[in-house]
């Protein structure tokens, strides 16, 4: 289990969360939602220990674990994994050389290149990803929609237990949307891991129907709902389902 108590985030000295709290169970999927600039991008860099957003208060725990006293490398091999906003593009290393070294990492050296390449060519043809890619250089040169397919790619391969995804659909047709969300899907029947999910999609989140909905706003969550509270921010917009949920009169 995830938990995350009255956390205060600071970036360049500004304070972006503050008495921030969230509880993910094992399985669970859970969405974050909130205006642009509200602070969701900062709890998932905060998740993945990016050092420049300072935790001042609070804390933060998996599975009994001090995640704050961990390190980057140290909480993706606890099976954390952040599909981030904008993938980087990493010239030089192919996403067959990464994910062959970090499954030696997680210790499955005996996986031998033929089952390797045959798993790869499995997921890519379920994710409908041209299978040259698993050659080329991680995200390099890729449109949005193909470098977010190739992350579920590298969830696929890996198998992590805690994922956070961070708008996933940005940079996603319709269809390329379904196929993402589809596969997601499969792969929490699959292997039951949490999710965390930022996003604006409507499609997204009624495919992947969320146990629990969350708003983000003033720098803390003050909403937690289902997917209906979903539908009443995809409706009315943030302001107005504020108003409605602190029971103000419906104009
Ligand atoms: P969201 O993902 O909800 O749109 P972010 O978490 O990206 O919002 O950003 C929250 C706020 O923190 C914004 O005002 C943003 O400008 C600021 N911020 C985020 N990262 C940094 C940074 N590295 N340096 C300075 N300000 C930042
Ligand atoms: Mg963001």
């Amino acid at each position: 289990m995830l938990t995350i108590k009255d956390l205060t985030v600071k970036v360049s000295n500004k304070t972006i969360l503050e008495n921030f709290n969230l509880e993910i169970k094992e399985g669970e999927i859970h969405a974050l939602m909130g205006k642009n600039g509200a602070g969701k991008s900062t709890i998932s860099k905060v998740l993945l220990r990016d050092l420049d957003y300072t935790v001042t208060h609070g804390l933060i725990t998996y599975q009994n674990k001090d995640l704050l006293k961990l390190n980057t490398t140290e909480v993706a091999q606890l099976g954390f994994y952040l599909v981030s906003q904008n993938p980087i593009e990493i010239d030089g290393i192919t996403n067959a050389e990464l994910i062959r070294c970090a499954l030696n990492e997680q210790g499955k050296k005996d996986l031998n290149i033929l089952e390797l390449n045959n798993k790869l060519k499995k997921y890519c043809e379920k994710l409908e990803i041209p299978t040259s890619f698993i050659h080329r250089n991680i995200n390099y040169n890729m449109s949005g929609g193909e470098k977010k397919k190739m992350e579920l790619l590298h969830i696929w391969m890996l198998e992590p237990k805690m994922i956070i995804l961070d708008e996933i659909d940005s940079g996603l047709d319709v269809d390329a949307l379904k196929i993402v969300a589809n596969a997601l899907l499969e792969y929490h029947k699959q292997f039951k891991p949490s999710l965390l999910i930022i996003t604006h999609q409507q499609k997204l989140l009624e495919i992947l129907k969320p146990d629990k909905v969350h708003i983000l706003e003033n720098k803390k969550v003050t909403q937690t709902g289902d997917l209906s509270l979903a539908k009443k921010i995809f409706e009315n917009g943030f302001s107005r389902a504020t108003l409605m949920a602190n029971g103000e009169k419906n104009e």
